[in-house]
């Protein structure tokens, strides 16, 4: 196993609110990662790599040993499946709620339902669990139009504001889980490569905490 420590962050908007707290913990790109088409950059530590992938590709980087540690929504975890990964760091960013939604003031379908969502094992898991009836259809995007287009009864979907869904002139049902973004690690690096991980981990939490104080102080 080499030496080198990857770190697989997810692109997007997760991107954003990962790379301050890094900071805070001593990891920072020598590039904008913004502004480059890089997928892999070097750290100010020599042994620090970082690249930057699809959020829903993270899980498997770091399952499969590509990547040691990874960052990852907890919907994301949810939906691929816990595997291989130890999960020892709840990082308290981009909180959101994992809810299914309906079109406002109609009521659910009685019979089986249909049930448009990314998040199809997520989605068959809990209806199973509620002892609903569901028809899941996997979208890959813009999950609110399924309703409004007859493809499905209710959706379920990521909620922040909940603005997305109000203005499809939906409302929302039932959570299903509280979402927030998660450092996963490998299981087989955590224990090879412990000497390494063990203090960017500690200054990682370190970091979450201290935001979190500078939030409620
Ligand atoms: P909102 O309109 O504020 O409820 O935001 C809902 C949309 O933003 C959803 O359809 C999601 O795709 C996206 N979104 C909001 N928060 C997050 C998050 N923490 N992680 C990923 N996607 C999010």
């Amino acid at each position: 196993m080499s030496k080198q420590l990857i770190v697989a962050l997810s692109k997007g908007r997760i991107l954003d609110e990962t790379l301050p707290l890094l900071a805070d913990a001593g990891v920072e790109p020598l590039e904008d990662l913004g502004k480059s088409r890089k997928l892999l950059f070097d750290t100010n530590l020599p042994d620090v790599k970082l690249v930057v992938i699809r959020a829903t590709d993270v899980p498997t980087y770091v399952q499969l040993g590509a990547a040691d540690l990874g960052v990852a929504g907890k919907d994301v975890l949810l939906e691929h499946g816990a595997e291989g990964l130890y999960e020892p760091l709840d990082l308290e960013i981009a909180r959101c709620k994992l809810m299914t939604a309906g079109v406002r003031g109609a009521e659910p379908a009685l019979a089986r339902r249909r049930v448009a969502t990314k998040f199809v094992n997520i989605a068959r898991r809990w209806y199973a669990q509620q002892g609903i009836q569901a028809e899941v259809i996997k979208l890959y995007g813009a999950m609110e139009l399924a309703p409004l287009m007859n493809l499905a009864d209710e959706i379920v979907d990521i909620v922040d504001t909940g603005n997305t869904l109000r203005a499809n002139g939906m409302e929302p049902g039932e959570l299903i889980a509280s979402i927030s973004t998660r450092l996963v690690v490998n299981k087989a690096a955590m224990t090879m490569k412990h000497a390494r991980i063990k203090p960017l981990l500690e200054r990682l939490e370190q970091a979450v905490a201290a935001r979190r104080e500078g939030v409620a102080g």
